[in-house]
Parts: C-alpha cells; structure tokens; sequence
C-alpha cells in the first residue's frame, strides 16, 4: 500500500505557499484538504509537464501535417487511444472516441443513436444519474415520441432491479446507468445489470456513465459487455475538457457520424462523402491534443500506483469515514448512500441536522476543506428523496485519515455553532 503523504508530493497544488498573511489558502498549500475529487480530481506534476511539453516543444495539429513536429504529435495523440483502450479492457482501439468530457460523450452516444429510434420505443434510465446521464436521453425521448422510464432505487440507494426487469421489453432501445453514483457512492453490479437486460432483450443498447469510476477501481468495458462507455479525463487526474466514448467496434461501425468538418472524410465532394472508419468518422475537427496527451501521463500515473491498491485504499477512508461520522454525530447525520461500504465507494454524501449544506460547505472553505454541497447535478435524485441539497464528500489518493479527522472535528464545531 502506499502512503498519501509521499503522494501529496505529487501533486504541486499541495506544496504551493500561500501569502503569510493569508486566512486561507485560496491557491492551494500544505495545509489544504481537497475533499471533492467527484467534482475533479487534483493533477499530479508529471501530468501538468505533459500538456507543458506538448505546448512548448510539439505543439503541431495531428494527423495532417507530414513534417516531423506533427508527425511526433500525431503518434503521441494515437499512443494515448491505444493506453485508454487498454486501461479499460477495450478489444481495440478502434473503439475508443475522443470528446470533450463525459457529458459530451453521452450526448454524442443520444445523437448517435438516435436514427435507430422509433416513435413507440424506450429509453430506461435511473434515479440515480447526473443530469449528464439524464437529460439526454430525455430530450432525445421528447423529441422522437419514445417513452422514457425512469427506475426507482431501493431504500439502500441501489438500483430496484425488480422494477428494471419489469420495464424491459421488446421495445426498450437503450437502457443508460452508471457504475458509481455520484451522490450516494452507490457501486452498480455494471456486469451483472448488463447481462440481466441483454437476457431479456439482447438487441438493448447498454450505456455506461463511468465518469465516477474510471479513476477508483479496475474497470473493463469488454467483461462488462456494455455497448457506450463514458468517462472525463479530469475526474482521473487528466485535465478538463478531455472525454472518452467507448463504443463496441460492431456497434460503431454500424453508425453514421453527426458530427462534420476535418479529419473525418477519406473524400468529399458536393456529390459524396466517403467518411473514415470509426472512431476517425466521429472525430471532426481538432481535439484538445495536449490535454489527451497528458491523459495518457495520467494514466501511466494511476498504473505506476495500481488500480487494486487505490480502490483498496479509498476503501479504507470510506470504511473510516462512515464510522467517524456515525460514532460523532449520531442521529443528527443522515448519510444517503448505500452506507455498508463493500457498495460504496469513496463518496459520502449527507445531511447535518438542520444545517443547510451550502452553509457547512463555506465554513468548511474557510478551514481550508474542500466538500461540495447542493444537489451535484442530480436533482431528481435530491427530489426522489425529498431533499433540497446534501453535502458532499469524496477520497482520493492524496487524503488520508487525518483529512477525514480534520474534517469532522470542523463538522463539530458547525454544529455547535449552528445549534446556538
Ligand atoms: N456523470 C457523472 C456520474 C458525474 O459525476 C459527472 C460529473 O460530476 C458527469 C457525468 C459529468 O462530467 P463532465 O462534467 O466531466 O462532463
């Protein structure tokens, strides 16, 4: 196992000094505790040198021009499709689609889709989903008259499978979930789930929300037998505006691009078009080149640590985190997810007596703790369970216990303070 203080080295963001005369560390510091990596995570120094080298020694446009600058860029940028493809367990790279970020790979996987449609159809997805997950296929639903069906949780914060095997049938064209939710923590059984829906309806389409997965736990897209896969390269030490659509090599191939401009077409005239092969066909225009270069730095990163040894060890914080927060607080802390941690991953999401959330996140600010509060993006989650807003905290490999313990002893305070 390895130890968050050797890995805080890694990361700059830890090691920047603020003003002395500064309250609270607004850029960063030794004392700082970053407890929101499900918003994003923080980036290591090699990652931050990877786009700097790009930017400063390489910076050519990839896959068009023949001197070698471009050429070096070129085969960086391709190097990094075949270490994602590997990452997650894709049969090729072939199969890996660069975006913007996962919301843009959903969207595109709703656009991409949506020839396949008819009036009459379905589209299921869960209570559990960022609006990411969510609103797309929503909107692709309202648009095409296909019902949209939304599965209930059970009390656990768990998908109601009963009620998912229910509302499969002939008609349901896509069924959309994510591995880890972003609120509750909850862990989906994505295998088990995929399996479940293709045995009652094998041509369903499965798509996977993995944004809150990729950077916590080994994950692999092929034994998971999903057809879309999404993930943003910020929420695994990568920067933002960097996504990944994984998208099955026979599925893709069957698709037309919606997308259109350079680098896509092998030919174009005002008569024809001949498009590339995928994923070149859903690639048009320029990508963000340094920072899917250092995506691939970031991933050289989590490997060089191991995906066993970091889910293991967030696993440890969440197992500590549940029980310091329920042995401290009592019946004043509601925690909405699963809570039993072997489902839960290292989100923690919570309601404090009758504290507002906003008003425990921005005195946390002031302690230099980082926790998000609100809704997080997933408001019919908050509404399915009667809630406005919850806070939220979320591990990495950079916290430790004492993060954890410095947290709570703020907790603490806030509800004296509150309580007054
Ligand atoms: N899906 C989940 C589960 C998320 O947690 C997030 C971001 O928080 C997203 C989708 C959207 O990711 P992005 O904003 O990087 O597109």
């Amino acid at each position: 196992m390895f130890s968050p203080q050797t890995i805080k080295k890694d990361f700059p963001i830890f090691t920047y000094h603020p003003a002395r005369n500064a309250t609270h560390s607004v850029a960063g510091g030794p004392d700082l505790v970053y407890l929101d990596s499900a918003a994003t995570t923080l980036k290591p120094r090699v990652v931050i040198e990877a786009e700097k080298e790009y930017l400063e020694h390489y910076s050519a446009n990839i896959a068009r021009g023949l001197y070698p600058l471009a050429e070096k860029a070129t085969e960086k940028f391709e190097m990094v499709r075949e270490k994602v493809s590997t990452f997650i367990g894709a049969e090729s790279a072939k199969e890996i689609i660069f975006t913007s970020g996962t919301t843009d790979s959903l969207n595109l996987a709703a656009r991409l889709l949506a020839s396949r449609l008819e009036a009459g159809d379905t589209i299921i997805t869960t209570a559990m989903e960022h609006h990411s997950n969510f609103l797309p296929w929503k909107e692709l639903a309202k648009k095409n008259g296909l019902h949209f069906r939304v599965i209930p949780l059970t009390e656990k914060g768990t998908i109601d499978i009963e009620i998912l095997k229910n509302t499969i049938d002939e008609r349901t064209k896509i069924v959309a979930f994510s591995a880890v939710s972003n609120v509750l923590g909850t862990i989906n059984p994505v295998k088990e789930i995929t399996t479940l829906i293709k045995n009652i309806n094998p041509s369903t389409i499965v798509v996977i929300d993995a944004a809150q997965a990729v950077s916590h736990m080994p994950i692999d897209v092929s034994e998971w037998n999903a057809d879309f896969v999404a993930f943003s390269g910020h929420k695994m030490f990568g920067p933002t505006g960097v996504g990944i659509l994984y998208g099955k090599s026979s599925l893709l191939n069957t698709l037309s691009p919606v997308t259109f401009g350079g680098g896509m077409v092998i030919d174009a005239c005002a008569d024809e078009t001949v498009y590339k092969e995928a994923p070149y066909r859903f690639e048009a225009g320029t990508p963000n080149i340094g920072g899917i270069i250092a995506l691939g730095t970031a991933i050289d990163y989590m490997k060089s640590i191991g995906m066993e040894n970091i889910q293991k060890y967030e696993h440890t914080l969440t197992v500590y985190a549940l029980n310091r927060l329920r042995e401290t607080f009592g019946e004043n802390i509601h925690i909405i997810g699963p809570t039993y941690p072997e489902k839960q991953s290292g989100i923690i999401a919570f309601t404090l007596s009758t504290i507002h959330p906003h008003d425990i996140a921005a005195t946390l600010g002031e302690h230099d703790i980082c926790v998000r509060a609100g809704e997080h993006c997933a408001s019919p989650l908050h509404k399915s369970l009667g809630l406005h807003a919850t806070t939220r905290i979320s591990f990495s490999i950079y916290n430790s216990k004492k993060d954890i313990d410095k947290c709570i002893a703020i907790l603490e305070e806030i509800q004296t303070m509150f309580s007054k």
